[in-house]
């Protein structure tokens, strides 16, 4: 199991007010796992994600990251655990604008131990794993909506992390982006990678094998999708292979 929460909290004081965000949220997800989380504005879904992604504690309740007990973590671990096993994308892609995405692509691993080479032999694989290997010196302002996002995808798969986190990744896109960033994210789970994603479109939850609704902080449904729409034919073998098949898969 990647993730098990249990009975998860969160709770603000803002003045005299306090907000529940998540009242006794308990959500397994297993590896290989492709799961969206809906529900209306204020629900507690970046709440959720935002600890999922080890970015935010829990007020109250336990979540394990790969087996890892990480909501009792000080904020120095926890960044710890964030960098080696978690990819998060944001809905306004977050990239930095004077840089090229292979720079960006790089960002993660500037302040560990990566020496340059290695750096920029990881980044180059990550952006051709999400068919940006043509763009890799363009900056932000020279790709498109859908090729940004894609940057902030191969920043995020950098470090090949236990769990890909995408808060609406596809909120500013248009339907033929958004068409683009699904079969990015429909390949990335073929290969194997566990994905959990924000959204508010029908059109996107659907191709998710898992839908989980939250209101007013808490599990509201939560079902498996026993046929999630496809972008493409199942692939017999990936196109660009996973950073971690060392040769052909299988014999
Ligand atoms: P969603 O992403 O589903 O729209 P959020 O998780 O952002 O919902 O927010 C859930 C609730 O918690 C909302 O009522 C929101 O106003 C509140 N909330 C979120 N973050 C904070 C915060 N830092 N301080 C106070 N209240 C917050
Ligand atoms: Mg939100």
């Amino acid at each position: 199991m990647i993730i098990q929460t249990s009975d998860l909290w969160k709770v603000y004081r803002v003045g005299v007010e306090t907000i529940y965000a998540l009242r006794g949220v308990t959500i397994d997800i297993d590896d290989n796992e492709w799961v969206a989380i809906m529900g209306s504005s204020g629900s507690g879904k970046s709440t959720f994600m935002n600890i999922l992604g080890c970015l935010d504690t829990p007020t109250t309740g336990t979540f394990l990251l790969a087996d890892h007990d990480v909501s009792t973590m000080s904020a120095a671990e926890l960044a710890a655990v964030r960098n080696k096993r978690v990819g998060f994308v944001f809905q306004s892609f977050e990239l930095l604008p004077r840089m090229t995405a292979l720079a960006n692509v790089e960002m993660p691993l500037v302040y560990s131990r990566t020496g340059w080479r290695m750096r920029r032999r990881l980044a180059t694989r990550a952006l051709e794993r999400v068919g940006l290997g043509d763009r890799m010196h363009h900056r932000p302002n020279q790709l498109s909506g859908g090729q940004k996002q894609r940057v902030a995808i191969a920043r995020a798969i950098l470090n090949e992390p236990s769990i890909l986190l995408a808060d609406e990744p596809t909120g500013n896109l248009d339907s033929a982006t958004t068409r683009e960033i699904l079969t990015l994210f429909e390949q990335l789970h073929d290969e194997g990678q566990t994905i959990v994603i924000v959204t508010h479109e029908n059109d996107v939850a659907e191709h998710c094998h898992r839908i989980i609704r939250l209101a007013d902080g808490m599990v509201e449904e939560d079902r498996m999708n026993s046929a999630p729409v496809r972008m493409t034919e199942r692939a017999a073998a990936p196109l660009v292979a996973p950073p971690t098949s060392a040769g052909p898969v299988g014999g």
